[in-house]
């Protein structure tokens, strides 16, 4: 079963008459590009945003070449429609939004915000079950801290997500990190 190009097609062109021109009209598709923190930041742009999600097998193509501006996959997966998709998309947008989080650029500190993951945090108890919390966030030397989270945010980017270090733009100081890493494996 499809969903049909008319009615489509006419709910777009009827939303899109009362929205800003250039508004993106995504359709929520396991075949478009796969969703990032880039593109969020992209879309929190716009004043609007125009979401299509599909059902079934998905929605007549003429859909697609007529009034769609992106094609957006939130992973390499098929769900049975759009809606999640669309609710991921909505979410990770309005974090880039000013006012939307307590601390402004909070979403540009976050895992993926420069190519990267963040780094572990920890609150009180100093120690737990044995495990303490790492000597320089108990220290309270903001530059120091600022370093080590650079450094363990690397540490899991290596551990957890190595195909992103292929695009990272890193200093010399967090190459010569990495090496440490290897070098600990072997
Ligand atoms: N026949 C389609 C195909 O093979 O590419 C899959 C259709 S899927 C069962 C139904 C709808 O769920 C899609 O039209 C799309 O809107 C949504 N959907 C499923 N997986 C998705 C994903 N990974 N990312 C974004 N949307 C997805």
């Amino acid at each position: 079963m499809l969903i049909q190009v008319g009615p489509v097609v006419s709910a777009v062109e009827s939303v899109l008459a009362e929205a800003q021109p250039g508004t993106p009209v995504l359709l929520m598709s396991p075949q478009g590009r796969v969703f990032s923190h880039q593109i969020a930041k992209d879309l929190a742009g716009h004043e609007h945003i125009v979401i299509l999600c599909g059902r079934y097998e998905g929605i007549d193509d003429r859909v697609r070449q007529l009034v769609v501006t992106d094609e957006i996959s939130i992973g390499d997966y098929v769900l049975t429609g759009g809606e999640l998709p669309a609710m991921v998309v909505i979410d990770a947008v309005i974090r880039h939004i000013p006012g939307v989080l307590g601390a402004p650029g909070g979403a540009d500190v976050e895992s993926h915000a420069d190519g990267i993951l963040e780094g572990p945090h920890y609150t009180r108890p100093v120690e737990f079950r044995g495990l303490t919390v790492p000597q320089v966030l108990q220290e309270g030397d903001h530059a120091e801290i600022v370093r080590w989270r650079r450094k363990e945010g690397l540490r899991r980017t290596w551990e957890n997500r190595p195909d992103l270090l292929m695009k990272a733009d890193l200093t010399e100081e967090e190459r010569y990190w990495l090496a440490e890493f290897v070098g600990e494996e072997s």
